[in-house]
């Protein structure tokens, strides 16, 4: 008790403040998000968030190296087909635009490459699945997603991370995955992903906005946590490696009770939405730049081991300079 007590002490000088920090920004612990778009020549911005481009495959791997020089340990790939169709087949096409582009990156990249497995950006009507009668089929999803996976294990990829919310999506690609003989291949899944407004933007970016409905019928209700940690634990029997929390920002409560059940390493994905708040406020002289490390810092302090954030090549970059 005061006057004995006194928690200021540990905050006048700038050194302890540093020596008594609870958590810290490891940068090798931030994964930076790549679309790749196989039309496109050269990159084209994303008119809501300042500094993010989508890339063409005729400019991945410059780009690729110069992340490899900042030393981003980790990317995360979304891909934009120049087919779609009603079943979405060009995502386990083995010419698929990320099949090919992970070779491309293979030779200029020395770090993780993560593929995201979805088929929203592949299917004509932009659902994450096979539709039949009008609601996406769970199980011939499923299978498709375990197709999906092979393709890019065999191209390359390190980690697979599904992010479609079926149920036992998990299960089915690591059958997938073991059959054909990538039992080494880690499943990072997105377990816990809300059907959020925060997407906004990275649906401009990925060109996966639904042709109909939306996605409430798979992603969680943003109004459920206990339902976040039944999600969790049941990737974790189908054999998940590492889990996620997503979007990050309005559902710190999430990361910090899942921090609290779970034992194996937790992601937290900070959205386009996330990202064009505060990189538009930032830009336009509302918030301070620092406002990037606070946020980067909660998502940590909540719990995260690994943060998938859009900031993540320009925090490096202004670390490292
Ligand atoms: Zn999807």
């Amino acid at each position: 008790m005061f006057p004995e007590t006194r928690l200021r002490r540990n905050r006048y000088d700038r050194r302890i403040r540093e020596l008594t920090a609870e958590s810290r920004i490891l940068t090798d612990r931030l994964v930076m998000p790549v679309f790749i778009d196989e039309s496109l020549k050269g990159r084209k911005g994303i008119d809501s968030m300042p500094g993010i481009y989508r890339y063409g495959m005729d400019s991945i791997g410059d780009y690729a190296r110069h992340l490899d020089e900042l030393g981003i340990s980790a990317i995360l790939l979304f891909g934009i087909p120049e087919d779609k169709d009603e079943l979405g087949s060009s995502s386990y096409d083995p010419d698929g635009v990320i099949q090919k582009s992970i070779k491309i990156l293979k030779e200029n990249y020395s770090g993780i490459i993560i593929t995201d497995l979805c088929m929203c950006e592949y299917t004509s009507h932009g659902h994450c699945g096979i539709i039949r009668n009008g609601v996406i089929d769970n199980d011939s999803t499923i299978e498709a997603y375990g197709k999906i996976a092979v393709t890019y294990a065999e191209s390359g990829a390190d980690i697979i991370a599904p992010s479609g919310m079926m149920d036992g999506q998990v299960r089915a690609i690591r059958n997938a995955l073991d059959t054909n003989g990538f039992q080494e291949i880690p499943i990072m899944s997105y377990s816990a992903k809300y059907a959020s407004l925060l997407y906004g933007p990275f649906r401009e970016a990925a060109d996966s906005k639904p042709s109909f409905g939306d996605r409430k019928t798979h992603q969680m209700n943003p109004r459920n946590y206990r339902e976040a940690m039944r999600e969790i634990d049941l990737d974790v029997k189908e054999g998940a490696d590492i889990v996620m929390v997503k979007p990050a920002l309005f559902y710190l409560d999430v990361l910090t009770r899942a921090r609290q059940f779970f034992d194996l390493p937790i992601a937290a994905y900070g959205v386009s939405g996330e990202y064009s708040m505060i990189a538009n406020a930032v830009d336009k002289g509302l918030l301070q730049k620092e406002v990037i490390d606070e946020y980067i810092q909660s998502v940590f302090r909540a719990g995260a081991d690994i943060f998938i954030t859009y900031f993540a090549e320009s925090y490096v970059s202004n670390v490292k300079r």
